[in-house]
């Protein structure tokens, strides 16, 4: 067993850590505190820049993604500026990576560069008001009327929904036919006729994430993804299981930045004459968080090279990663913010604005109890010693 990354993967963590360092972390606050709509325009700004320092297209060429790279460079990110990743993530992998594995020539070609370039951004929108966990039971169907798909229905939370060019929408194209076979992903342009974006969402965390929903009223859609009906579920199923590393992605990255700067803390706050972090509790605590972030870590990985490599087990461990990763950083948050004390309470504080982050993890893209019982349901027998 080898656990070194290769030399390019290496790469791609220092280089992607060095720009999002300097260039996105200090923009991180900001964001934070803006209004939702000054945040749209702060977000295509950092967008633009994770493009041009080379950060979003690592792991990312032709038809391939290499989630090991998708990773390494989503940690960094996320570690900057949690909101940035989740929606640069959105736009880039979401999105483009969806079309980059099921589209046809044609669509790959007309949106996928743009979205890499930041030059137009993405969204992809599935989940609905009373259909989060059950996918199967949303409601937005699309009928043909010629040639065109009209899409109708609502979607009550996308990420860059204000600032997006390009929708991905999940709808039933043939209801009778059920989930499996009766669901089409659509794609949508900005602008379509009977396309609605929503006022922005207002959320705990993640402020700078721009935020809204659509509604869809014979909303023309300029095509179904792949240009086949009826693929929808599969698709969506093979890219929300790649994306459960990319969501450990997020949590590993917010783990890293709450343990950074509460080492630092502990270094710097002195009480009873001494620093913190020679007393045991913090000292444990400290070790604690670093811990189960790294395990978080190494668990992403394994399920990343499961992934890459086809192995069958590739979706149970990527539900494994999101689940323990995602409950690790919502105890490191807590962790760090009990380190900070009342230094951290005050809002506008760094670790304050994490924790408020960190809870995301847990909730989104198929909640932790989603993620026990998919584990719970498999085989889990195959993965025991012989
Ligand atoms: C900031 C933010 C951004 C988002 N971005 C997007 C986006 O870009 N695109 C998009 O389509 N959606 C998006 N969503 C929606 C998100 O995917 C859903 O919120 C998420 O899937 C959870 O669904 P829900 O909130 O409806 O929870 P529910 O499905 O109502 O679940 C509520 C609770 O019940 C539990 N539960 C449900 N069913 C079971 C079961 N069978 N067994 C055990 N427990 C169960 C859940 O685990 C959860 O704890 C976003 C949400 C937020 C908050």
């Amino acid at each position: 067993m080898d656990y070194q990354l290769s030399p390019l993967e290496v790469k791609i963590q220092q280089d992607v850590a060095a720009f999002c360092r300097t260039e996105i972390a200090p923009r991180a606050k900001m964001l934070d505190s803006s209004s939702r709509p000054e945040a749209g325009a702060y977000m295509k700004e950092n967008l633009k820049m994770l493009s041009r320092g080379g950060c979003l297209e690592a792991g990312q060429s032709g038809d391939v993604i290499d989630l090991i790279a998708v990773y390494l460079a989503g940690e960094e990110i996320a570690k900057a500026c949690p909101a940035t990743y989740l929606s640069a993530r959105a736009s880039t992998f979401l999105c483009a990576g969806a079309l980059r594995l099921f589209g046809t020539p044609d669509q790959k070609q007309r949106y996928i560069p743009d979205l890499m370039k930041a030059e137009r951004v993405g969204a992809f929108a599935y989940s609905e008001e009373q259909a989060g966990s059950d996918i199967a039971a949303i409601t937005t169907v699309a009928h043909k009327d010629g040639e065109t798909w009209l899409l109708n229905g609502d979607k009550n939370v996308v990420v860059n929904a204000p600032i997006a060019d390009v929708f991905l929408v999940l709808a039933y194209s043939e209801k009778d036919a059920g989930a499996e076979s009766g669901m089409s992903i659509f794609i949508c342009d900005k602008g379509a006729k009977g396309l609605k974006i929503g006022e922005p969402v207002e959320t705990m965390g993640l402020r700078g994430v721009p935020l809204a929903g659509i509604s869809m009223n014979n909303c023309v859609a300029a095509g179904i993804l792949g240009g086949t009906p009826g693929k929808g579920y599969e698709q969506i199923t093979r890219i929300l299981t790649m994306g459960k590393v990319g969501i450990a992605a997020l949590c590993v990255g917010i783990g890293n930045a709450c343990t950074e700067i509460s080492v630092k803390h502990s270094k710097e706050r002195k009480t009873f004459g001494k620093p913190i972090g020679l007393y045991q509790d913090v000292g444990f605590r400290l070790a604690d968080m670093f811990t189960i972030n790294d395990l978080g870590r190494m668990l992403a990985l394994r399920a990343a090279w499961a992934i890459n490599t086809g192995e069958h087990e590739g979706d149970i461990l990527a539900a494994c990663a999101k689940l323990f990763a995602s409950e690790a950083v919502t105890k490191i948050a807590n962790w760090g913010m009990q380190i900070f004390a009342g230094h951290g309470y005050v809002a506008g504080s760094d670790i304050e604005r994490l924790y408020r982050d960190a809870k995301f993890g847990e909730i989104c893209e198929g909640a932790s109890e989603i993620q026990r019982s998919f584990i719970a349901k498999s085989e889990l027998d195959k993965f025991l010693p012989r």
